[in-house]
């Protein structure tokens, strides 16, 4: 899938099923997969980046967030 490194990644021994990022996702790409979140609709996420603030584990990591943080790349949305 050529966007693939453009969605949420979870990881799944770190998620400890708290279920904030499921109820935060304001299109519903997450969901639960043997009792951790998942992305389970990718069509659906627009890449709000809620999922990645509101996890209390650090267990959701979004690739441009990374990028930004570096510097390599400027991007025009906020
Ligand atoms: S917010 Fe983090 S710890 Fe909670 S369900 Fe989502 S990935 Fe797991």
């Amino acid at each position: 899938m050529a966007d693939s490194q453009w969605l949420p990644r979870i990881a799944a021994d770190l998620c400890n099923g708290c279920g904030e990022c499921i109820q935060q996702c304001p299109t519903g790409a997450l969901g639960w997969q043997n009792g951790k979140a998942a992305l389970v609709q990718p069509d659906r996420c627009t890449y709000s980046a809620n999922c990645e603030r509101v996890c209390p584990v650090g267990a959701i990591d979004l690739p441009y967030l990374i990028v930004k943080s570096l510097g390599a790349t400027q991007y025009d949305h906020h």
